[in-house]
Order: structure tokens, then C-alpha cells, then sequence
């Protein structure tokens, strides 16, 4: 009867919770452990400049391969390491891994210049955090311009923060503002923030559905931005109408499922190669 039915339900959302609730406790109680036993890794999604659709950079997107639950997503671990501090460490360690990586493409002669590496609001407000990044940055050989630090808007409400910024931005770090678009908005705090770029959420790419489609917030967002000499990456494309679209309103770089996943590091020269040989993607 519908009355049993509905307290099986129940009974099951109340089961379900406390599942959560467990793995969550478990998840980070795990945190350190998987630290030392290297269980986060990064995948590689590539940026195409429109222009001449030639790869410019990686994002840098850390996995869990946990023992137990299989390979976890950001969203599962990254909130919960925002609480416990734990999003510290792990944050140094993926500057670390991302790094190491670009050093190794370079010994190996894949042309990798660039990796971009998301950085908590939380871990960006630590005092030491632009002197640890440049640590990084120069124990693996790289030019501090082969780094780009992807940050929130969250990040410019906070004073600690904005400080950072600015130390990294004299020092040749490259900023980029992710997931704009979503929140507070302030082309008025991005005055007062040294990005070099600006990255349109996928949320408002999504909108754009056909070549018709006008999307006035995405060709508006181009226009401001570029009067305010930064270069716009749209994030998330998924189409090749989004991509002729955003490559007409003056877009200058792409990411997306459209051009690839997100990659482990090892498929990276393949993907260069198929990606070089092919007729393009617009
Ligand atoms: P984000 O920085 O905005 O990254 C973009 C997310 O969109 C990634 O999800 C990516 O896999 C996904 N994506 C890329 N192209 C497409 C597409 O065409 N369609 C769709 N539907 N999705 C697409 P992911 O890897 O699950 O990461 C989610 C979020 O977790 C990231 O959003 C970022 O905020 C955070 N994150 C990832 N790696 C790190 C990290 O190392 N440290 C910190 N603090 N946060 C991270
Ligand atoms: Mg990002
Ligand atoms: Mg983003
Ligand atoms: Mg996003």
C-alpha cells in the first residue's frame, strides 16, 4: 500500500543519510593516510586557443584513487577538506605533483608551457602561501610564468587573499578568475584583483544552445572583459555550435568535453598527437 510504501522510503532516506554521514567521517578521517600513500592524482583537461586552435595549457583536476571506494571527484573530498584545514596540505601536494609533471613533460619533450592549478579560497588566505608556491615553483626548475592559479570570487572578499595575489602577480604567476559568472560578480572587486584572465562558468556556456541562440550575458562578459585587458576562457563547452559561437563573439580560449575530457597525465602526448593531426573541432 502506498502507506508501507512511504515508510519504506523513508526508513531508506534515513538509511542513506547515515551512509553519508559514515563515509564522510571515513573519508576524512583517511585524509593523511592518503596523502603519504599518494593516493591523489591529477588529470589534465586541455585549453585551445581559438585563434589558432593550438593547445596553450592543462588544467590541473585532482582525483582520489581511493583503496576502497574507487576513483573519487573533487566534489566528493574537497568541501569536507575545506573544514577539517586538510585542503592545505592536499593543496601544496597537487602544486607539487602539477609541477613535477610539467618537468617531466619538458624532459620528454612534450610541449607542455603551461598547467593551471585550482587554488581554496581558504589556502590562498594563508600569509606563507605565495612564498610556498614560489618554493615550488623553483624546486622543480620552472619559470613562474608556466603556472596559473585558478581562484574564486570568494578569494577577493578576503584581505589575506587579495595580499597573496598580489604577491604572486609580481612575481609572474599567472591568475585566472574561475567560475565566473556565478556569484557575487563584481567586475567592481576585479578592479581591484590582478587577474590576467577570466573564465566563464559552464553554467552560462550551457545557454548557449545554437548559433542563433544570442547568450547576452556571454557576449557581454567577452566585451567587458577585454576592455578590462583580460583574456576569456570559456569553461565547459560541450558542442561544436558553442564553439563556433564563442569563437564569433571574440572568446579567446576553450575548454571543454567538446575538445576532450579531462585526461590522466600518461594520455597526454597521445591526445597531442591526435589532436595535431586532426582537421580541428569548429
Ligand atoms: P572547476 O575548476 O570549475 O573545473 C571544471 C570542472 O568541470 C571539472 O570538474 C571538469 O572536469 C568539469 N568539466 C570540464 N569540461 C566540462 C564539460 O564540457 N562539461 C561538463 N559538464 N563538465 C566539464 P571536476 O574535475 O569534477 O572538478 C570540480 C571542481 O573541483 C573544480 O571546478 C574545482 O573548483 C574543484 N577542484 C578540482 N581540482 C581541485 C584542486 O586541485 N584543488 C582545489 N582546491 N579544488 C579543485
Ligand atoms: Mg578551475
Ligand atoms: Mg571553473
Ligand atoms: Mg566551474
Amino acid at each position: 500500500s502506498a502507506k508501507k510504501a512511504g515508510r519504506g522510503q523513508h526508513r531508506f532516506f534515513d538509511q542513506s543519510l547515515n551512509l553519508k554521514d559514515v563515509e564522510e567521517f571515513h573519508l576524512e578521517q583517511s585524509f593523511a593516510e592518503a596523502l603519504r600513500n599518494r593516493e591523489f592524482v591529477l588529470h589534465y583537461q586541455p585549453q585551445v586557443c581559438l585563434d589558432s586552435m593550438k593547445i596553450i595549457g592543462y588544467e590541473a583536476l585532482v582525483r582520489w584513487q581511493h583503496q576502497e571506494f574507487g576513483l573519487l571527484y573533487p566534489d566528493r573530498f574537497i568541501p569536507m577538506a575545506e573544514n577539517s584545514g586538510f585542503v592545505i596540505p592536499l593543496g601544496l601536494e597537487v602544486l607539487r605533483l602539477a609541477c613535477a609533471q610539467v618537468t617531466q613533460w619538458q624532459v620528454e619533450d612534450v610541449p607542455v608551457r603551461l598547467v593551471a592549478v585550482n587554488v581554496s579560497p581558504i589556502q590562498l588566505a594563508q600569509p606563507q602561501f605565495c612564498r610556498q608556491v614560489l618554493e615550488i615553483i623553483s624546486e622543480h626548475g620552472l619559470k613562474t610564468g608556466q603556472l596559473e592559479l585558478e581562484i574564486t570570487e570568494t578569494a577577493m572578499l578576503d584581505a589575506r587573499a587579495v595580499e597573496s595575489l598580489h604577491c604572486l602577480k609580481a612575481a609572474g604567476v599567472k591568475l585566472s578568475l574561475d567560475d565566473f559568472g556565478t556569484g557575487y560578480s563584481g567586475f567592481a572587486h576585479l578592479e581591484a584583483v590582478p587577474v590576467d584572465k577570466l573564465k566563464i562558468d559552464r553554467s552560462l556556456i550551457a545557454k548557449i544552445c545554437n548559433s542563433h541562440d544570442d547568450s547576452p550575458i556571454v557576449s557581454s562578459t567577452i566585451i567587458l572583459a577585454k576592455r578590462m585587458h583580460l583574456k576569456v576562457v570559456a569553461e565547459g563547452v560541450e558542442t561544436r555550435e558553442q564553439l563556433v559561437h564563442l569563437k564569433v563573439a571574440g572568446c579567446d580560449i576553450a575548454q571543454g568535453y567538446h575538445l576532450s575530457r579531462p585526461i590522466p597525465p600518461a594520455e597526454v602526448p597521445g591526445f597531442l598527437r591526435a589532436f595535431a593531426g586532426s582537421e580541428a573541432v569548429v
